[in-house]
């Protein structure tokens, strides 16, 4: 296969005509999606059947791997497609964004004997895409209408999650986002390297055509109260995120050209959605011939270098507190930002901003790892006299997330939240001290994963029918 493919590409140096410009497209796509299956499949044979699924165990969805792959391997491609999707809501997401080197793939018994995991998430991300393609994806129909109504706040991973599994139950279901586009941050956050917007796009379409409501630019605490939503619809879900940055106060703080990782990713994923960008226009967001640092060792840290290195910029470093061993990222993640040409500075920690106006420089100090602290890991201790300089045009702070302060930006000062600020629900049923009002994804865990949000939304759908259904019985029997 592939020769076939290389046979294929060499063809003809010349510019051939119109119509056989479009034959030869076909062709490659038909080329190229048997060469595609032909790996899937291939990957999917790698099975061995174990037994013991721990894939599907460290799966937070418990996707039915085996099966799954076992169906792929034999060409029952429509049958896979089905039981990928019947636990995950986005199979076609996760496949290409989780961080499967810590879930499935990291636990498949083949990678633990030392011959390679069978590529798990690129298999899931395959049946689904031949699945659209297809057209074995539909729209939602539901044969009775409750008369029952549920309001999301939030359409990211989680809110989309339980609006479809609701909305398959005949709720009515409208969400509300503050952004101009569904996706949270499977649309603003993730850059399009690894998630392709269209990937999401088609998704809320398909939600939108099944009949969900969407209400975009549409902010609750602004808008309306959380109280005024309460009255309008039977039940509720939080599922807004976490999106407060991690702040870094030094000197030098108020230069320009420092940026937090949320501004950054958004201007580059607005810019890839078509819109126009003034600040990336201008070259203000923009990282092309710049000397980018970015400080942070996460996964929206390594985003952040991926992104600047194809914007071409002049050189990018990530500075890290820790060493490579210590890293919260993937250790795939850090490999590919390696490869494409970012430098790690590891055990460096800044200490002040450079410049006059704009940012020039850091000054950073080294590092050495002391006693593991209380959570286990070493504590970063900074090394006397150890202090140098690193140039910088352009800055990006990735050092997490927390929450905003929902009880006060909802006009609900009696929702309770934890020490975190997370929203503190019941470990049950996930709803909030509030009756009727439940929560999910990042609100409820911290900065996490897309799969978990996938999971909780579908938890927490499945807690909000429970209880629409007993407040129905209640009011059958008062009746
Ligand atoms: C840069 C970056 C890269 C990431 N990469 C990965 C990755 O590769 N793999 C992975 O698994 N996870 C990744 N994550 C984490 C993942 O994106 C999140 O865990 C996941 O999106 C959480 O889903 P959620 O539905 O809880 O929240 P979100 O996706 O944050 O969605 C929340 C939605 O709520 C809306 N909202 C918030 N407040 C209000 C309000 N008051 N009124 C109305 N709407 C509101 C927001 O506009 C948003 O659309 C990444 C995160 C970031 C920041
Ligand atoms: S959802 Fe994520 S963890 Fe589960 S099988 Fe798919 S890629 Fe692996």
């Amino acid at each position: 296969m592939v020769d076939k493919m290389l046979k294929f590409i060499n063809i003809g140096q010349q510019s051939p005509p119109k119509r056989e410009v479009a034959n030869r497209k076909d062709d490659f796509n038909e080329i190229y999606k048997e060469f595609i299956e032909e790996k899937a499949g291939e990957q999917a044979s790698r099975c061995s059947q174990c037994g013991v699924p721990f894939c599907q165990i460290h799966c937070p969805l418990s996707n039915n791997i085996p099966d799954w792959l076992k169906l792929t391997a034999e060409g029952r491609l429509k049958e896979a497609y089905e039981l990928a999707q019947s636990t995950n809501n986005m199979p076609e997401v996760c496949g290409r964004i989780c961080p499967q080197d810590r879930l499935c793939e990291g636990n498949c018994v083949i990678e633990q004997s030392g011959h390679g995991t069978v590529t798990i998430g690129s298999v899931e991300k395959y049946i689904t895409d031949n699945a659209w393609q297809e057209g074995w994806i539909k729209p939602i129909k539901i044969k009775n209408e409750k008369n029952l109504s549920v309001g999301i706040i939030g359409a990211g991973p989680a809110g989309l999650a339980a609006a479809e599994e609701l909305r398959k139950l005949g709720y009515q279901i409208t969400v509300y986002d503050r952004y101009d586009r569904a996706g949270g941050l499977l649309i603003y956050g993730i850059p399009n390297f690894k998630l392709e917007k269209f990937v999401v796009e088609r998704r809320t379409k398909l939600l939108e055509e099944g009949g969900i409501k969407f209400i975009q630019n549409f902010e609750v605490g602004k808008d309306v109260t959380l109280d005024q939503l309460r009255k309008k619809h039977n039940a509720i879900l939080i599922a807004t995120g976490v999106y407060k940055s991690r702040k870094i106060e030094l000197p030098g703080n108020d230069l320009g050209n420092i940026f937090s990782a949320m501004e950054f990713l958004t201007a580059s994923n607005k810019k890839g959605l078509g819109d126009k960008v003034e600040q990336y226009d201008n070259g203000t967001l923009n990282a092309e011939g710049k000397n980018v640092v970015v400080i942070g060792g996460g996964d929206t840290a390594m985003d952040c270098v991926r992104t600047s290195i194809r914007q071409k910029a002049k050189s990018v470093k990530c500075l890290y507190r820790r060493d490579k061993k210590n890293m919260p990222g993937s250790t795939r993640e850090v490999a590919n930002a390696e490869e494409e040409g970012v430098e790690f500075v590891w055990l460096s920690s800044p200490k002040e901003f450079i410049g006059t106006n704009k940012v020039e420089g850091l000054t950073v100090d080294k590092i050495i790892l002391g006693k593991p602290d209380d959570s286990g890991r070493s504590k970063p201790e900074v090394q006397e006299n150890s202090e140098f300089n690193v140039k910088a045009d352009m800055v990006i702070k990735a050092l997490g997330f927390d929450p905003e302060n929902l009880p006060k930006l909802f006009g609900s000062e009696d929702l309770q939240v934890t020490r975190w600020g997370t929203l503190k629900t019941d470990f049950d049923t996930m709803e909030t001290n509030l009756s009727g009002v439940f929560a999910a994804g990042d609100i409820i865990r911290g900065a996490s994963l897309v799969v978990w949000g996938i999971k909780d939304g579908r938890d927490a759908a499945a807690s909000i029918k429970k209880f629409l259904e007993k407040k129905e019985l209640q009011k059958e029997k008062v009746a």
